[in-house]
C-alpha cells in the first residue's frame, strides 16, 4: 500500500505551503524513502496556463508539456527528479474526467453525485501518480486554506483514504502564528480555528507545522496541543529563513522525518542531507556580488510588488551564482519604466548582466527593446528568455538590418516586417478560440552548432547536443528572414531538428548575448546549475561596471 501524506493550509495562503511539502518529501527522499510530491489546485481552470501570473505566480511548465503551478517547480529543485503531468491536478481536471466518464456510460446509470464520485477521481489520479514515479509516499499538497468550498472534496478524498487506511494516512495542517507588532506576543487562535475547521471536515490533523517569523516557544506549542488535540512533540516550528533550502533542515532538526514515518510504520535508513547542508553552509559565506537586472512587467499587483511570477528564473540565477561562489543581488525593473524616460536607461550601466525573461502581450514592449538595445551597443552580457529572446529579435531587425517596424505579429499583426511570426498549427489554434493548452509546450530537442557560446555552456557540463529543453510560447522567429540575420553577424545556435525552428539567437561581437525560444530555467536544480545560465553569470561576473 502506497502511504499519503496530506498538507493543508490554515489561516491565510503564502505562508510556504509548496516549500513545506517539498521539504517534506526532501527529507524522507535523505532517509532512503521512493517519494514523490502531488499539487491540488483547487480552481476550475484546468490548467495554470490561463491564470494571469500576477494573481497566480509562475506557469511552471512540465518536460511532457503540462502548464502547471510554481509549487511543482519547488519540488522539482528540491527533490533533483522531474514531475510529469500526473502529479498536478485541478479541480477543473477532476471535474472534467467525471463528466466524461459520466457522458460514456462510465457509472453504469447511477446517479453521479459530488461525493462520492470526485473524492474517488481524485483517489484514482493519486494512485497513478503513486505507480507512475514508483513512489512509496506521496506528499499531497491540497491549495488555498481550510474553511473553503472550494478545496471540501479534496479534503473529503483524503478523510476517505484514512478511514480506510488508518496507518497509512497522515494529515498535517501548515498554518500562520501571527506575532502582532502591539500586541508583542505569538497568537495561536487562529490556528486553533483551523485546526477545528478541519476537524469540522471530519480530519484531526496528525501534525502542526507553525509558520511564524520566530521559532515556537514551549507554552505557545503546549497550548496549541492542548486545542488542537496534537501532541506536543508534533507541533513543529517553521520560522522564517532567509533561503528556502535550509527549510528541510530545520525540519530534521525537530526530528519531523523519523515522527513522520514512525506514524507511517515504515522504517527508514540513516542516509543524510550533506551536499545539501553543505550548500545551504556555504552560500553563507559568499561575499562578491553579481547584480542582474530583471527587466520584466509582472511585477505590481496593485500596491505590492512581488516576484512570484519569475521564481524559477530567480532559483536558476541564484544557483547559477552560488556554484561560482557568488552573492546575487538581483533587482526587478519595470520595463514600463524606460518607456517614460529615457535616462532611466542608463541606470543599466550598473548592472553586471540584463535579463529579460518571458512573456506576453504589448504593455512593456518597447522598454524591454530599448533595454535589449543597451545591452547590445554597451556590451553588458545579455539573456533572453522565450519573449526576451523574441524582443532581442525585433531590436537586432530594427537597429542593425534596419527594417523600420519590426515586429512581432503578437504586438503588431499588420508589421511590415514579422520577425517573429505564428507558426500555421497555432493559427488554427487561435482561429477556433482555443488558447488553454495550445502552445508549444514542453521539452523539445534542439541541435547546437559547434563552437557557439550555447554550445561551450553544454560543454561544460558534458551535455551533448542535441539538448532537450521546455518551450510555453506560440510564436516564432521568421525563417524568411534568417539569411539576411545571419548576412549581418547573428549566429543561430541552436536549432530544431531538420532545422526548422529557430531556439537559440546570438551574436559573437559581444561578451555575452544570447536568447533561448526555451525556458532554461525550469531544468536549474541547487546543486546543478543550468548551463545558459551559468555561462551567463560568468560573463557578468567579469564585467567591470562602466562608468
Ligand atoms: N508571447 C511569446 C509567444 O507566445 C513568448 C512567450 C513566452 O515568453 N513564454 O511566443
Amino acid at each position: 500500500m502506497v502511504k499519503y501524506i496530506f498538507v493543508v493550509g490554515g489561516v491565510m495562503s503564502g505562508v510556504g505551503k509548496g516549500t513545506t511539502v517539498a521539504s517534506i518529501a526532501k527529507i524522507l527522499q535523505s532517509k532512503g524513502v521512493p517519494v514523490t510530491a502531488v499539487k491540488i489546485d483547487p480552481y476550475l481552470n484546468v490548467d495554470a496556463g490561463t491564470m494571469n501570473p500576477t494573481e497566480h505566480g509562475e506557469v511552471f511548465v512540465t518536460e511532457d508539456g503540462d502548464e502547471t503551478d510554481q509549487d511543482i517547480g519547488n519540488y522539482e529543485r528540491f527533490l533533483d527528479q522531474n514531475i510529469l503531468s500526473t502529479n498536478y491536478m485541478t479541480t477543473g481536471r477532476v471535474y472534467r474526467a467525471v463528466i466524461e466518464k459520466e457522458r460514456a456510460l462510465g457509472y453504469g446509470g447511477k446517479c453521479v453525485e459530488a461525493v462520492p464520485h470526485i473524492p474517488e477521481e481524485i483517489i484514482r489520479r493519486l494512485n497513478i501518480a503513486a505507480r507512475k514515479t514508483k513512489a512509496k509516499v506521496v506528499v499531497v499538497e491540497i491549495g488555498g486554506t481550510v474553511g473553503e468550498y472550494q478545496n471540501l472534496l479534496f479534503i473529503e478524498a483524503g478523510r476517505m483514504l484514512k478511514l480506510k487506511h488508518p496507518s497509512d494516512v497522515v494529515f498535517i495542517l501548515v498554518s500562520f502564528l501571527p506575532v502582532p507588532a502591539k500586541i508583542g506576543e505569538m497568537k495561536t487562535k487562529p490556528t486553533q480555528t483551523a485546526a477545528h475547521l478541519l476537524n469540522s471536515a471530519g480530519v484531526q490533523p496528525d501534525f502542526i507545522i507553525g509558520r511564524s517569523n520566530q521559532p515556537i516557544d514551549i507554552p505557545r506549542k503546549r497550548k496549541l496541543a492542548t486545542f488542537c488535540g496534537v501532541r506536543e512533540e508534533d507541533v513543529i516550528s517553521a520560522p522564517d529563513v532567509t533561503n528556502i533550502y535550509e527549510i528541510p533542515l530545520n525540519f530534521e532538526r525537530d526530528g519531523l522525518g523519523s515522527k513522520i514515518l514512525k506514524k507511517l510504520k515504515i522504517k527508514s535508513q540513516t542516509k543524510d542531507l550533506k551536499s545539501w547542508k553543505r550548500l545551504t553552509t556555504k552560500i553563507k559565506g559568499f561575499k562578491k556580488e553579481v547584480k542582474i537586472a530583471i527587466v520584466g512587467k509582472y511585477f505590481k499587483s496593485g500596491d505590492f510588488t512581488f516576484s512570484d511570477s519569475y521564481i524559477s528564473l530567480i532559483e536558476a540565477l541564484k544557483h547559477a551564482a552560488w556554484a561560482q561562489n557568488l552573492k546575487p543581488i538581483l533587482s526587478w525593473i519595470d520595463s514600463t519604466e524606460f518607456e517614460k524616460s529615457k535616462t532611466k536607461l542608463k541606470e543599466l550601466k550598473n548592472y553586471d548582466g540584463i535579463l529579460i525573461p518571458g512573456g506576453f502581450g504589448e504593455r512593456g514592449v518597447e522598454g524591454k527593446i530599448s533595454a535589449v538595445h543597451f545591452a547590445r551597443v554597451n556590451k553588458i552580457p545579455y539573456l533572453g528568455i522565450c519573449y526576451g529572446m523574441q524582443m532581442a529579435v525585433i531590436e537586432f531587425a530594427r537597429n542593425v538590418l534596419k527594417l523600420k517596424g519590426a515586429n512581432t505579429k503578437e504586438i503588431n499583426p499588420k508589421t511590415p516586417h514579422p520577425v517573429i511570426d505564428l507558426i500555421p498549427e497555432q493559427l488554427r489554434h487561435l482561429a477556433k478560440n482555443h488558447f488553454g493548452g495550445t502552445m508549444r509546450l514542453g521539452a523539445y530537442p534542439c541541435h547546437l552548432k559547434d563552437k557557439s557560446l550555447a554550445q561551450k555552456a553544454y560543454a561544460k557540463f558534458k551535455i551533448k547536443t542535441p539538448i532537450k529543453e521546455r518551450h510555453r510560447h506560440r510564436y516564432e522567429f521568421n525563417n524568411k528572414y534568417r539569411i539576411a540575420f545571419e548576412k549581418k553577424g547573428a549566429l543561430f545556435s541552436g536549432l530544431s531538428p531538420k532545422g526548422a525552428l529557430v531556439e537559440i539567437f546570438e551574436l559573437a561581437d559581444h561578451p555575452f548575448f544570447l536568447g533561448t525560444q526555451f525556458h532554461p530555467e525550469f531544468k536549474s536544480r541547487p546543486l546543478f546549475p543550468h548551463p545558459i545560465y551559468f555561462s551567463f553569470i560568468k560573463a557578468a561576473s567579469k564585467k567591470r561596471i562602466v562608468k
